[in-house]
């Protein structure tokens, strides 16, 4: 199994990093999942135009260009012969003597990526998921795809531990977005979902989501919504690169409409099966 290094492929047993890393130490850098279907990697040029961006908000200039990248991920993929899965990448601020400044001069960045074969999540999809509620309480930049996940990775552990798939966040009253995915909600036919501002991450699939509505007349919105809008909702669902588009039909043991996924979320998970079949073939 070979993983990328610093832009080499090598062996995944030839690949270290040192205790010093800034990403091990403080979380310092941002990171990206992208999906592989049929061999090809789906949306790629929005995930690495993301993590260009992310790591521009944290002070951080990666040195790569998206077509060097994807030209990279894409001999991984060829050299691990991966169908179905997932890439995953980081970059952090490099290795440095632990110190919270940023270091001076800057050192190289550690990049590494490597893939995962993964199926899709065929019964979750059709059957939808249960969720429960939880105050986000994640820090004030969460449009960043930072490797700091604490908050997030203890939302999802609540969830989980509830025999639940996933957190629907909030802040006050205002619905943010799960631990790993983003929330809309269908009231009367039309898709509310939370706008790309700081309190959320601009999701890959959200953004999806929005040019599908636009492309099958579905009417959606970019608004806040409640948690009152969230339990009065017709149907309800998470998206995320590995969920893809996932009903929640249940919500703190209280069913979502009445309980079974909807023809909105339906009609959209049709339509973002074609965009896949478009851009990766079948
Ligand atoms: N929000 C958070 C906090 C996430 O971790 C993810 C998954 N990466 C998403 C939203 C969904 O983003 P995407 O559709 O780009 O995977």
């Amino acid at each position: 199994e070979f993983v990328i290094l610093n832009g080499n492929i090598i062996n995944r047993s030839e690949a270290s990093i040192d205790i010093e890393d800034r990403g091990y130490q403080f979380g310092d850098g941002v990171y990206e999942v992208i999906r592989v279907y049929n061999g090809k990697m789906f949306t790629a040029q929005e995930h690495l135009e993301r993590i260009l961006l992310s790591a521009k908000k944290i002070g951080m200039e990666i040195t790569f260009t998206v077509e060097e990248m994807k030209t990279l991920l894409a001999e991984l993929i060829q050299k691990n012969n991966v169908q179905l899965g997932t890439i995953y990448m980081q970059f952090s601020r490099g290795v440095s003597p632990r110190n919270h400044p940023f270091p001076v001069p800057a050192v190289p960045q550690s990049f590494v990526a490597y893939t995962k074969e993964i199926v899709r999540p065929l019964a979750n999809l059709e059957n939808g998921v249960k969720a429960i509620l939880k105050d986000d309480i994640r820090w004030l930049l969460c449009d960043i795809k930072s490797l700091n996940l604490l908050g997030n990775i203890m939302a999802k552990q609540e969830a989980v531990a509830a025999g639940c798939y996933e957190a629907i966040q909030h802040r006050g009253d205002i619905v943010t977005e799960g631990s790993s995915s983003n929330i809309s909600i269908i009231k009367d036919g039309k898709m509310h979902t939370h706008p790309a501002d700081n309190l959320i991450l601009n999701g890959i699939t959200r953004r999806k989501i929005i040019e599908v509505c636009e492309k099958g007349s579905i009417p959606y919105v970019e608004a806040a919504f409640t948690l009152a809008d969230l339990e009065n909702a017709d149907e309800v669902f998470l998206s995320s690169t590995t969920s893809e588009i996932t009903p929640i039909v249940e919500i703190d043991g209280k069913q979502v409409g009445n309980g079974m996924p909807g023809p909105v979320t339906k009609k959209i998970q049709v339509l973002f099966d074609k965009e896949i079949e478009t851009e990766c073939g079948s």
